[in-house]
C-alpha cells in the first residue's frame, strides 16, 4: 500500500482548536489557587518550592494565606488575597511569585494578568490597549503599560543565534507621514524632498521649506520621526510555509550601509545565502556572503525564484497592526512593537497555551523595567532603542 500523501488542503494553524486552548473561559474556570500555581510554576518550575528573591534561598516558604485588606474593614474582615505572599524562612523577607520581575508592584491580580496575556495574545496582528481595555475592564493606562511589559518581554525573547542558510533581509519604514495638506500642491522638487528631515538651518524668512510644500512648521517636523525597521528572516522552513524565525531592528538614517553592516554581522551566520532587494546598502553583503538581489521596479521573484518575499510578508504583518489596530506609533515605541511583530511572527504556529506560557514565563524572569516604572509619574527612562545610535 502506498503511503498517504501530505494534505496540502490541511486547515490553518489559526483555525484549529489549538490557537483556541486558552481562553478567558478556561482562565474562569481555574481556580484561585490553579492562578496562583500557574504562574508559581513558571517562575520556580515547581509548585511546593519558591525562590527567596532577596537571599535565594530555596525552600517551602512560610505562605501567607490571609492578610487584613484594609484598615476601613471592620474587625475581623479577612479576604484571600488576589497575588498571595510568602515569607521567607531564612531571611524573612516577604515576598510573591511577581516580586523583582517585570511585574513588581503591581496592584492587579494574578488573574488579570492571565487574562490580558490571553487577550493580547488573541489576535494575530496586536491588539490595542483600549480594546482590551473595553472588554478588561481595565483603565486604558494600566492596559497600555501592561501591553508594553508584555511587549518588553518579547523583545527579550528574540532570536539569538545568527540565522544560517538561505536568508532574507529587508527594510521598511515607519512614522513620519506628515498629514495630507487640504488643498492639492504641487509635487515636491527633489531639493525639497531633500531638505525633508529639517536637519539644516533655516537661512531667512523667505527659506521656509513647509511653506513649499504647503504644510504647517509642525506637521513638516514629523517627518524627522520616520524610521526603518530592518529584518533578517530564516528562510530554511519547507516550502510554502514562510519563514521560521525573524530578527528585527530599529534603525534613524534610513537603509544605511552602518545600519545594514550592524544587523547583517549580528544575524546572519557567515557563509549564509542572502536574498535582498536592489537598494544600494545591501551590495556590501557580497562581501561576505553568496548575495542575489531582486529589482522591485520590475518583478517581486525574478525568473531564477530570487525573492525576499518572507521579509516582506513579516512587514504586511506589522503594516496591518500600524493601520488597523496601533494607528501608528511614537519613535520612543518603535523597536517594541517591532519585537512584538517579530514574536508574533516567529512563534504563530505554537499552540495558544504555549504562546502564553512562553510570554509570561519571559516576564516573569526578567527584572522590572526602567521605561516603564513611574512611567506616568515621568520617572520612566525615556530613549529610543536604535541599532545605528552611536552611544
Ligand atoms: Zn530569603
Amino acid at each position: 500500500m502506498e503511503a498517504p500523501e501530505r494534505n496540502f488542503m490541511a486547515q490553518h494553524h489559526r483555525l484549529t482548536p489549538l490557537a483556541r486552548d486558552i481562553n478567558l473561559a478556561v482562565v474562569g474556570r481555574m481556580s484561585d489557587t490553579e492562578v496562583v500555581t500557574y504562574f508559581a510554576s513558571l517562575r520556580w518550575g515547581n509548585e511546593t518550592e519558591q525562590v527567596c528573591p532577596k537571599c535565594g534561598a530555596i525552600d517551602t516558604h512560610y505562605p501567607r494565606r490571609r492578610r487584613r485588606r484594609s484598615c476601613h474593614r471592620p474587625c475581623g474582615s479577612w479576604e484571600e488575597p488576589t497575588n498571595p505572599t510568602w515569607q521567607c524562612k531564612h531571611c524573612q523577607a516577604i515576598f510573591s511569585v511577581t516580586t523583582g520581575t517585570l511585574f513588581d508592584g503591581t496592584k492587579l491580580p494574578l488573574r488579570t494578568i492571565l487574562n490580558c496575556a490571553v487577550l493580547f495574545l488573541g489576535p494575530g496582528n496586536g491588539a490595542s490597549s483600549v480594546g482590551i481595555s473595553g472588554t478588561s475592564g481595565l483603565a486604558p493606562m494600566t492596559t497600555f503599560l501592561l501591553e508594553h511589559r508584555f511587549r518588553e518581554a518579547m523583545a527579550a525573547d528574540q532570536p539569538v543565534k545568527p540565522f544560517e542558510g538561505m536568508v532574507q533581509m529587508d527594510g521598511g519604514y515607519f512614522g513620519g507621514k506628515p498629514r495630507k495638506s487640504n488643498q492639492r500642491q504641487p509635487k515636491a522638487t527633489r531639493e525639497q524632498l531633500q531638505r525633508r528631515f529639517g536637519k539644516e538651518p533655516i537661512a531667512s524668512d523667505d527659506d521656509k521649506p513647509w511653506k513649499a510644500m504647503g504644510m504647517t512648521q509642525r506637521n513638516w517636523q514629523k517627518m524627522a520621526n520616520k524610521r526603518v525597521v530592518l529584518v533578517v528572516t530564516d528562510s530554511n522552513g519547507q516550502r510554502g510555509e514562510g519563514s521560521r524565525a525573524v530578527s528585527v531592528a530599529v534603525a534613524r538614517g534610513g537603509e544605511s550601509a552602518y545600519a545594514v553592516g550592524l544587523m547583517a554581522k549580528a544575524h546572519i551566520a557567515p557563509g549564509a545565502i542572502v536574498f535582498t532587494d536592489e537598494a544600494g546598502a545591501y551590495t556590501q553583503l557580497a562581501r561576505e556572503h553568496e548575495h542575489y538581489s531582486v529589482s522591485h521596479a520590475k518583478e517581486y521573484s525574478n525568473s531564477e525564484g530570487v525573492n525576499d518575499n518572507h521579509a516582506e510578508a513579516f512587514f504586511s504583518r506589522m503594516r496591518r497592526a500600524e493601520y488597523g489596530i496601533y494607528h501608528g506609533s511614537r519613535p520612543l515605541f518603535l523597536h517594541f512593537y517591532a519585537c512584538e511583530a517579530a514574536w508574533r511572527h516567529t512563534h504563530r504556529r505554537l499552540r495558544k497555551s504555549a504562546m502564553v506560557k512562553r510570554l509570561l514565563g519571559t516576564a516573569l524572569s526578567l527584572g522590572p523595567s526602567p521605561r516603564l516604572r513611574g512611567y506616568y509619574e515621568r520617572r520612566g527612562r525615556r530613549a529610543e532603542v536604535l541599532i545605528d545610535s552611536k552611544a
